[in-house]
C-alpha cells in the first residue's frame, strides 16, 4: 500500500485541529446550521431544480439606494490596489469581467446591507463544474455569495449558484440558461467582534435568487475560502463590496446597495 507523505498528514491534521477550533469558536447555532458536511463534499445532497418563473428585470432602485453600476461607467468600482476598474463595459447596459485583470471592489463601503445585484452566464456556455460563468459577489471582500453557471452543470453542492461558497448549498437551484439575467438580492449582517479580535456574532446572509429563497440567515463560519476552513479574523465595520475575476466573461448591470447601518 502506498504510504501518504508525512507532510499530507500533518496538513490533514492541521486541518482538522483548525476547522475543530473554528467551530467551537462559534455559537451553537452557527455550528448545527452549516458545519454538518466535509467542504466541498460531492456526497452532500444537490439542491432541487426549480423554475423561477418569469421575473421582471431588471428591479429598479429604490429611492434610497447607493446605485454602484447603472451600466453607463464604472465610477464606482476600483481594483485591488485601488486603479481604476478596466473590466469591459458593453454602455448603456452591462459591465463584464475582463479575465485576467482580478476583482473589482466598490469604492463606498458597507457593514449590514442590502444589495441587489444582475448577472448573466457566458453564452455559449464553455467549461464544466466550477470552470464555468464562475464569479462572485463578496461582501465585505471576504463572503462570497457564488456566481456560477448552474443551469444544467453540475458541481458540489456549496459551490453552485447562490451557494455561500464552501459553507451552505441553496436551499433550490432556480438558475436561468446561459445568457439570461439573472438577479441575487442579498441582505447581509455582518460580523461583530470583541476588543480582543473574537467574533461575538457571525455574519449573516439572507439571499433570494430570481425572487426565490435560496439562502434562510445563515450564520458564516469564517470567511469564504477553497478548500480550507478559515477563522475569523477581526475587521473593519465597514468594507467594500467586490466582485470576483474567475478568469469567465460574467456580466453585470444594475448593481444598488441600501445602507441598513449608514454612517452617523
Ligand atoms: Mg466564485
Amino acid at each position: 500500500m502506498r504510504r501518504r507523505p508525512v507532510d499530507r498528514v500533518e496538513a490533514g491534521r492541521c486541518r482538522a485541529a483548525l476547522t475543530l477550533a473554528v467551530l467551537l469558536a462559534l455559537p451553537l447555532g452557527a455550528r448545527a446550521q452549516g458545519a454538518t458536511w466535509p467542504q466541498h463534499s460531492r456526497e452532500r445532497p444537490l439542491p432541487r431544480v426549480v423554475d423561477p418563473g418569469r421575473g421582471a428585470l431588471p428591479v429598479p432602485p429604490p429611492a434610497d439606494a447607493i446605485v454602484l453600476f447603472d451600466g453607463h461607467d464604472l465610477a464606482h468600482w476600483v481594483t485591488d490596489s485601488g486603479a481604476p476598474a478596466t473590466w469591459h463595459l458593453v454602455p448603456g447596459q452591462a459591465m463584464e469581467v475582463a479575465p485576467g485583470t482580478g476583482e473589482i471592489r466598490s469604492k463606498d463601503t458597507f457593514g449590514d446591507v442590502q444589495l441587489h445585484v444582475e448577472w448573466a452566464s457566458p453564452k455559449p456556455a464553455r467549461g464544466k463544474d466550477q470552470d464555468r460563468g464562475n464569479s462572485g459577489v463578496f461582501l465585505m471582500g471576504k463572503y462570497e455569495v457564488q456566481v456560477l453557471d448552474s443551469y444544467d452543470n453540475v458541481t458540489y453542492a456549496d459551490g453552485q449558484a447562490g451557494a455561500v461558497y464552501g459553507q451552505y448549498p441553496p436551499l433550490v437551484n432556480v438558475s436561468r440558461p446561459p445568457g439570461e439575467w439573472q438577479s441575487y438580492d442579498i441582505v447581509f449582517h455582518r460580523p461583530h467582534f470583541d476588543a480582543a479580535g473574537k467574533v461575538t456574532a457571525p455574519g449573516r446572509f439572507t439571499v433570494f435568487h430570481n425572487g426565490v429563497l435560496v439562502q434562510d440567515d445563515v450564520s458564516l463560519l469564517g470567511p469564504t475560502s477553497h478548500m480550507v476552513r478559515e477563522p475569523y479574523t477581526a475587521h473593519a465595520d465597514r468594507l467594500p463590496i467586490a466582485l470576483q475575476d474567475h478568469g469567465h466573461p460574467v456580466r453585470y448591470r444594475n448593481i444598488w446597495a441600501r445602507d441598513l447601518e449608514p454612517k452617523r
